[in-house]
C-alpha cells in the first residue's frame, strides 16, 4: 500500500485499464483529464472522492515531506512519514505535473536551495521553488478561483517562529 494515502489514481474509477488492477511502473492515463499519469500510487483529485466524471479541482502530486503542514483543507488528509513529516499534496499547473529534486534559486524567495520543487512548462519555461508553501502561493495567485481539496499550513523559510525542518527537505519521488 502506498504511504501517501489510498484514494490515488491506480484505484481510481476514471483511470485507463479500470477492468484490472494497476501493473506496478504502469504509466495509466486519466480518461476524464486526457492526461497521462507516471506515477499513479503518488498522483491524486478530488474526483476519485466525489466520482463525477467533470474535472474537479487540480490534479495533485505528493510534494516535499514537510515536518511542520498540518491540513486544513475540506480533506483534512494527514498522512505521516515514517520519519514523522507530512505527505504534503501540492496541486499541477494544468497539465504541467511539478518535480521534487531540483536546485537553485526559489521564483518566490530568492533563497538558494538544494532538493526543492520545479515546474517546467512551454508557456513559462521552468521555474523553481524552495519549499512546498512557495509553490502553493504561486500556483495560488495563477489560479485564483480553483478550489483545492487539500490544503495545508506549510512550512514556512521566512517564519522565524515555524518548528524545525530539514534546510533540505526529502522526498520520495523526484520526477513526474
Ligand atoms: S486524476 Fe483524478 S479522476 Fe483521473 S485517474 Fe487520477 S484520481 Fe482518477
Ligand atoms: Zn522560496
Amino acid at each position: 500500500m502506498p504511504n501517501g494515502g489510498i484514494d490515488n489514481c491506480a484505484n481510481c474509477r476514471f483511470r485507463s485499464n479500470s477492468d484490472r488492477a494497476w501493473q506496478v511502473n504502469e504509466t495509466l492515463e486519466c480518461t476524464i483529464r486526457k492526461v497521462a499519469i507516471r506515477h499513479p500510487l503518488w498522483t491524486y483529485c478530488a474526483n476519485i472522492h466525489t466520482r463525477s466524471s467533470q474535472p474537479s479541482g487540480p490534479i495533485f502530486i505528493a510534494g516535499l515531506e514537510d515536518y511542520a503542514a498540518r491540513p486544513i483543507g475540506e480533506d483534512k488528509l494527514k498522512v505521516i512519514t515514517p520519519l514523522g513529516a507530512t505527505y504534503v499534496r501540492i496541486p499541477c499547473d494544468d497539465d504541467a505535473f511539478p518535480m521534487l529534486g531540483a536546485s537553485g534559486s526559489c521564483c518566490v524567495c530568492a533563497r538558494e536551495f538544494q532538493r526543492g520543487i520545479s515546474l517546467t512548462s512551454e508557456k513559462q519555461g521552468r521555474v523553481l521553488f524552495c519549499c512546498n508553501k512557495h509553490y502553493v502561493d504561486w500556483w495560488r495567485k495563477k489560479h485564483p478561483t480553483e478550489e483545492m481539496r487539500w490544503k495545508y499550513e506549510l512550512y514556512d523559510p521566512e517564519a522565524a517562529q515555524t518548528p524545525a525542518m530539514p534546510s533540505q527537505p526529502t522526498s520520495r519521488k523526484t520526477s513526474w
